[in-house]
């Protein structure tokens, strides 16, 4: 009898206070600034250009193998990224090739809404990746400074990133 009138107290309680309902997908929660969505290529801003320079450095480290680049040679008879694949269903939002990238051209987006009817659309192209990034800050800098509430503290990758920019 006791719990029937603690539960009915709680229902009175809640019926007092404002309502939290989010209407998704009309309505999106900001994410905090260091969430980690689907992986993303950046391109320079001014050329359009892909920052990627097919070291390959990401997809080694990638602990479920999930990315894949395709290197051609270039006009100047160097090597340039032909493809770049990301199969998403592997895909474990770790953020290791983010960090890992040595001129910021991999980065984690805020993209979540990656369901999809086939495994087809699991697999995304280096066109694919690089519009999703191109509106994107680097992911680590978005996230440090006051405003974060989430992960306030710079990270141990924070602190080394400022003493080997010194
Ligand atoms: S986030 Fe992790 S699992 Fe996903 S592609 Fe990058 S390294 Fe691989
Ligand atoms: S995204 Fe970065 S780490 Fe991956 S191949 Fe390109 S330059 Fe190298």
């Amino acid at each position: 009898m006791f719990d029937e009138v603690k539960g009915f107290g709680v229902t009175i309680r809640r019926l007092a206070r404002p309502t939290l309902t989010t209407e998704y997908p009309e309505v999106k929660r900001p994410m905090a600034p260091r969430f980690r969505g689907l992986p993303s290529l950046r391109a320079d801003p001014e050329t359009g250009e892909a920052l990627c320079v097919a070291c390959g450095l990401c997809a080694r480290i990638c602990p479920t193998s999930c990315l894949e680049m395709h290197v051609v040679a270039s006009q100047e008879g160097d090597r340039e990224l032909g493809e770049f694949i990301l199969r998403s269903g592997r895909c474990m939002f770790c953020g290791l090739c983010a960090q890992v990238c040595p001129v910021d051209a991999i980065t984690m987006s805020q993209e979540y809404e990656l369901s999809v009817t086939d495994r087809d659309g699991l697999i995304y192209t280096k066109t694919e990746l690089a519009t999703i990034g191109g509106q994107l800050a680097n992911w680590w800098e978005s996230g440090v400074g006051p405003e974060n509430q989430q992960t306030n503290a710079p990270s141990d990758y924070d602190r080394f990133r400022e003493g080997a920019l010194k």
